[in-house]
């Protein structure tokens, strides 16, 4: 009979490839996959809430936990610092099941380095042109955003191949099987 083994799960894609969504579903359906809230130099958006959404740090916060190796990786994305805590991946980890890391690709390769058994899943969207109007769409972002956020998408997507895994998001249902399957297959192996 096979084991389930608990993994790290790292998920990244460009900004608006619908990644926080089609990760708060498959959580819904796999409820013990755990997830690791990052912080951030980026100020709330409507909504968001500390210690939930995000740890809100501000600069000098965020230096002195790099300083003091409170990351497991940490990365500029966008303007702003956005890392992951070594507190919040042992807080998933002590429970004894797989956590999911949603997180940008330098900060996914830096975590391949220290754990080369996690697994990298990439989330592509279907085209950049579909990239584009779901940012604009979301209406979180200034247009000055949208052009960094495409801009730096072009370069993410260039890395894909270094991932163990792509994804096309094109329908979220299909999407959402898919990264479940994922997960099992890696979860039994
Ligand atoms: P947003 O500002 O839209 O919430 O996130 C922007 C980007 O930051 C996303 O692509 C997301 O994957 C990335 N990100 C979020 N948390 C982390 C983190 O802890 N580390 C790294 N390296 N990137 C992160």
């Amino acid at each position: 009979m096979s084991r389930i083994e608990p993994k790290l799960f790292v998920v990244s894609g460009p900004s608006g490839a619908g990644k926080g969504t089609l990760v708060a579903l498959a959580r819904k359906r796999h409820p013990s996959l755990g997830l690791a809230v990052s912080a951030t130099t980026r100020k709330p958006r409507e909504g968001e809430i500390d210690g939930v959404s995000y740890f809100f740090l501000s600069p000098d916060e965020f230096k002195r936990r790099v300083d003091a190796n409170e990351f497991v990786e940490w990365a500029h994305v966008h303007g702003n610092c956005y890392g992951t805590l070594v507190s919040e991946v042992r807080r998933n980890f002590d429970k004894g099941s797989s956590l999911i890391l949603e997180i940008d690709v330098q900060g996914a390769l830096q975590v391949k380095e220290k754990f080369p058994d996690s697994v990298l899943i990439f989330i592509k969207p279907p085209s950049l042109e579909e990239l584009e109007q779901r940012l604009v769409g979301r209406g979180t972002e200034t247009p000055e955003s949208i052009a960094l956020r495409l801009e730096n998408a072009r370069g993410e997507l260039a890395l894909a191949e270094r991932y163990d895994e792509v994804l096309v998001n094109d329908d979220l249902e299909t999407a959402c099987s898919g990264l479940l399957r994922i997960i099992d297959a890696y979860e039994r192996n």
